[in-house]
């Protein structure tokens, strides 16, 4: 009831790309309970994250005053505990560390020091991190979690269809026929969205499932395709092979939108089912079944996650789903549409922020003279490189080599999330300077030299952008504890040290500048947006509430039109063999977040998943002699964890899946480092690995 509450603050829930608005019920300046809000994404529905995840904001932990390294300090890396880390740091005022941030790294200067941003952090504050580095340091190593996540979508969308975005809301599928959800687990990482994927089979809707798990949707499903893991590129060619042997492709949306067409279908001939039943696992007439339904329905949406993008060929996997949607003209109408589920809730807008090291907002390349030039022209500063900046996993090699001395970690987690994480904690100790801001003293925060004490979701004004394209407002509901202070004046802050001679007074100055070179908030201002709650972009009125489909009439390409790019099979980088027998494979689960930081210090999140855990198939537990709660040890070519194990009937014998959000047995420490060329994203979702009995 209102009357409990003293305040109630409508804002965006901090977790996944779903981006359900919600309302923050405040008493004695705590928030004490989330409902849902009718927002376009959630319309008033909540997942468990986001309706009991929040206390994390009031945890003892929260950092509320700045600190910096002790001159006396243990060494780098060793774990601090968050209730006695005066042994590594002391308490400074916000000058001093403000001082020590800045010139620490303004003596490194210039290609020394790089930049990892965040997509927990607003749109504001992401164009002022990568503003910040291009700006102050004159190149683009700058970057964020997207390299992890979904960066090869990007590449393969921007490639093909010339723009990284959706091209239709999730919700669309209310008016779809049929749908495909690969490589995605929405049940537990986009909750509310699958509620209307369960709804749309209600309504007869077809849902085609593909996953190397039998994950939650299968009971929902028309077809399970519980494919080898790997072996995408090889399915979904031979889906298409049917479709184009059996004449079912849209010839006439092909020659109006389209172009290498040909190319597409000659490369697509040696795909055939039976050849390819044989390397994916999933039978010729299936393959058929699912062709011919994909290709017959009168509207089709494809729905795509990290099970998709994270492996070395996850550019190759998003040709074949876009190829897939453009051969049966199932773009820009109702109920058809490409649409890869973003994780973070503003990995899309930090993104769109230009917090990567190729583009600058709005995916403009870093490259163009033109573009720069509009840049510094509004940023009233010199130029800056031209060359593509290094990404997340290459800065971490640059530390190593000695180029990169330097680093600011904005919300970022590297010494956790990375592949291969113990390379990269070496390198974040062997920086000579390294500044973390963030709302916790997290892992990476253990090698920090100075720690910068930032402010929660539920503490900020800003801007977020979810998977539908969807600009939302945040809003505070109560004040950061202590000394801690909103992200953007930090940055702000920090930047007037570093000589930029900023001025902004609040995000809301921030979103304006943003809106002088990035198109796609045409017609979004902050006034509306504070207004309206959401709008999409992009918007073609100050009246419209935004596009939920686009590319109905052509494409951001030469000529309007997309391109077939054919993909060929490219085995994983690290096959198993007789010494790692099995396959790991890592993800989330649906009570924790990413890395943990959050969620873990979330009482009811933290109380029904209490213990690190891997999933295994009974007949392997059976063959190990390990009873369904019992301890496995994990050893791939990185290195080895020791975990509970569950038993799992929909993982098959030759894998285990892994959960990342634990520190105790970090999945990261066995993940292989080696990347996608194109969007140099780590094969989080294939290693060689050993099980044993503990
Ligand atoms: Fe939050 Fe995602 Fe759950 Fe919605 S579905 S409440 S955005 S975690």
């Amino acid at each position: 009831d209102s009357a409990d509450f003293d305040d109630e603050v409508e804002s965006v829930c901090p977790f996944c790309g779903v981006g359900c608005q919600i309302s923050l019920k405040v008493k004695d300046g705590k928030v004490k309970y989330v409902d849902g809000i009718n927002g376009p994404a959630n319309e008033g529905r909540l997942c468990v994250k986001g309706r009991f995840g929040f206390d994390y904001i009031h945890h003892d932990h929260r950092l509320t005053k700045p600190l910096i390294r002790r001159a006396d300090a243990p060494a780098k890396g060793l774990n601090v505990d968050p209730g006695n880390w005066q042994e590594f740091f002391r308490e400074a005022s916000w000058d001093e560390a403000l001082d020590f941030a800045a010139s620490g790294l303004k003596d490194i200067g210039g290609t020394g020091v790089a930049g990892f941003g965040s997509a927990k952090c607003t749109n504001e504050e992401a164009y002022l991190f990568q503003k910040m580095i291009r700006q102050g340091f004159g190149h683009n190593n700058v970057d964020h979690c997207t390299r992890l996540c979904h960066a090869s979508s990007v590449a393969a969308l921007m490639e093909n269809v010339g723009s990284g975005a959706v091209t239709a809301t999730f919700n669309e599928i209310e008016n779809a026929d049929v749908a495909i959800v690969i490589g995605a687990n929405p049940v537990e990482n986009h909750p509310v969205a699958a509620t209307y994927f369960k709804q749309f089979t209600k309504r007869g809707g077809k849902l085609i499932v593909m996953d190397p798990r039998g994950v939650g949707l299968r009971r929902f499903a028309y077809q399970m395709l519980q494919f080898r893991p790997g072996t995408d590129v090889s399915m979904l060619n031979a889906i298409m092979n049917v479709i184009v042997e059996e004449g079912l492709f849209d010839q006439q949306y092909i020659d109006a939108y389209t172009e290498n067409w040909e190319a597409e279908k000659e490369h697509l001939r040696d795909f055939t089912p039976e050849k390819m039943a044989e390397v994916c696992g999933i039978e010729a007439d299936v393959l058929r079944d699912v062709a011919r339904t994909f290709a017959g329905a009168k509207a089709g949406m494809i729905f795509w996650g990290m099970g998709v993008s994270q492996h070395i060929h996850g550019t190759d996997n998003s040709r074949c789903l876009i190829s897939l949607a453009l051969m049966t003209g199932q773009v820009g109408r109702p109920g058809a549409g490409l649409h890869p589920l973003r994780g973070q809730n503003n990995v899309q807008g930090a993104s769109d922020a230009g917090l990567i090291p190729m583009f600058l907002p709005d995916y403009q390349p870093v490259g163009d003279d033109g573009v720069r030039s509009a840049f510094t022209d509004v940023w009233k500063s010199g130029d800056f490189s031209a060359q593509k900046g290094l990404t997340v996993t290459e800065i971490m090699d640059a530390v190593h080599d000695g180029d990169i001395r330097g680093m600011y970690v904005l919300g970022e987690n590297p010494a956790m999330s990375d592949p291969d994480v113990e390379h990269a904690r070496d390198a974040l100790a062997k920086l000579d300077h390294l500044v973390v801001q963030d709302i916790f003293i997290t892992e990476t925060a253990n090698y920090a030299d100075v720690i910068l004490p930032a402010s929660a979701f539920a503490e900020k004004s800003g801007t977020v952008t979810n998977t539908n394209r969807q600009v939302q407002m945040g809003r505070p509901a109560v004040p950061p504890p202590g000394e801690a202070r909103e992200d953007w004046w930090i940055e702000v802050e920090l930047a007037k040290r570093l000589g930029l001679g900023w001025t902004y007074e609040s995000p809301a100055d921030v979103f304006a500048e943003m809106k002088l070179n990035m198109k796609s908030l045409d017609n979004i201002t902050w006034e509306r947006l504070e207004a309206e709650n959401a709008v999409t972009y992009p918007s073609l009125s100050p009246e419209d509430p935004g596009q939920p489909i686009v590319f109905g009439d052509g494409f951001p390409r030469p000529e309007g039109r997309a391109r077939f790019t054919p993909a060929s099979i490219i085995a994983p980088d690290d096959v198993p063999d007789a010494e790692y027998p099995m396959i790991l494979t890592t993800g989330r689960q649906l009570e924790h977040w990413h890395t943990g930081s959050m969620t873990r210090r979330a009482t009811v999140l933290d109380a029904v998943e209490p213990e690190a855990n891997c999933s295994l198939h009974p007949a392997t537990l059976r063959k190990l002699g390990v009873a369904p709660g019992g301890r496995v040890r994990l050893t791939t070519k990185r290195g080895s964890i020791e975990i509970m194990a569950r038993m799992d009937r929909a993982v098959s014998p030759d894998m285990v899946f892994l959960p990342f959000a634990y520190v105790e047995a970090a999945a990261n420490i066995l993940t292989n480092p080696a990347v996608d060329p194109y969007g140099k994203i780590p094969e989080f979702k294939f290693s060689a690995v050993k099980v044993e009995a503990v």
